[in-house]
């Protein structure tokens, strides 16, 4: 049976994963960091382990096919092998972006950024990386040089690997997004949100959207930061959740959007991405406000439906060409 590139290289990843955990007495996740370094630089990094291993991982990777494969087939076989190192262990807001959710917005993205050549990207919650990976693969037609932040050190390393086996350039800070963020404004925000409260009152004291009673909403303080950091002019794409404008800090959201933004569009995922109706989540595009640009006519506003209902999913994409081709 001839086995996919994908699957070759899933499995190339696992098996030497599986060795590097045992030797190394680490988690599966991280012995998937520490294989996919190896993999980038062609090179056994770990001197701990002895020669005999270092030759049985050397000979593996040299089978993983990778200087011929294209940067979605890497990503497809990293993004398996992290699925299964997250069974393992993860809290629901580490969690990867599902690919149905990363290709759609890889469509958007495309969408609204049709005429631009050369962009700055931003992910402040990069995680594994595989939501940017998903959509500078997508973007492929442009120039592109992206950032992402992310808290957690393990998973900013995965998406160092990501983007390395991937080639994409992308410059990462392992930091709180929320501290102050040295970076240039960008053209373009994407981000799949943490969403909950944000333990640090003092920080959060720094934001318009800090809540006046209690924890502020990370997710509203993330929104803000990456308003800040975003060109005026330039769009941002975030995922959040469906009761986002139902919460009691909407008021103060929406008069901060009145102020600094436009609302393109809110659109609804569907139901059977998600585990429970709580964890359902929408996505909001928003561009910042630039002095010769206009609000939309409308605001582009959908349920979506099913990935499994093809017909349904052809209407959709029909009824938003025509969203574009009325108001961009
Ligand atoms: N899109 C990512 C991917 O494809 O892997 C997943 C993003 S995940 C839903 C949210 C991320 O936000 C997590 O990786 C978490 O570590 C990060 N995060 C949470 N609070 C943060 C903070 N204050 N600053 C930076 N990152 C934070």
């Amino acid at each position: 049976m001839t086995v996919s590139p994908i699957e070759n290289l899933f499995n190339t990843l696992d098996d030497t994963a599986l060795v590097l955990q045992e030797e190394l007495s680490c988690t599966y996740l991280e012995a998937i960091a520490e294989s996919g370094e190896n993999l980038f630089h062609g090179n056994i990094l770990q001197d701990e382990l002895t020669e005999l291993t270092k030759k049985r991982l050397q000979k593996k990777y040299s089978d993983a096919g990778l200087d011929s494969m294209e940067k979605e087939q890497i990503r497809k076989a990293l993004q398996l092998a992290i699925l299964k190192g997250m069974k393992e262990s993860s809290q629901p807001n580490h969690q990867m972006t599902p690919d149905a959710i990363g290709m759609f917005l890889s469509y958007l993205t495309g969408k609204f950024t049709k005429g631009s050549q050369d962009l700055r990207l931003l992910d402040p919650a990069i995680g594994t990386g595989n939501l940017l990976t998903t959509v500078l693969n997508g973007l492929s037609d442009k120039k592109v040089a992206s950032v992402g932040v992310d808290v957690d050190d393990l998973l900013i390393k995965l998406a160092y690997i990501g983007a390395n086996l991937q080639k994409h350039p992308l410059e990462l800070f392992n930091q709180d997004s929320l501290e102050p963020l040295f970076i240039d404004p960008v053209d373009l925000v994407i981000s799949d949100l943490p969403v909950g409260y944000y333990p640090n009152d003092l920080r959060a004291a720094d934001y318009e959207l800090q809540s006046d009673k209690g924890h502020s909403y990370s997710h509203h303080l993330f929104i803000e930061q990456s308003v800040k950091h975003t060109k005026p002019g330039g769009y941002l794409f975030f995922l959040v959740p469906n009761h986002l404008f139902e919460s009691e800090e909407a008021k103060k959201l929406h008069g901060y959007f009145k102020e600094h933004v436009y609302i393109q569009g809110l659109l609804q995922l569907p139901m059977s991405l998600f585990k429970n109706e709580q964890s359902a989540k929408s996505i909001l595009i928003l561009q910042k406000k630039k002095e010769d640009v206009k609000p939309p006519k409308e605001v582009l506003m959908a349920n979506m439906p099913s990935l499994s209902n093809p017909k349904a999913m052809e209407n959709m994409l029909a009824k938003m060409d025509q969203w574009f081709t009325e108001n961009k």
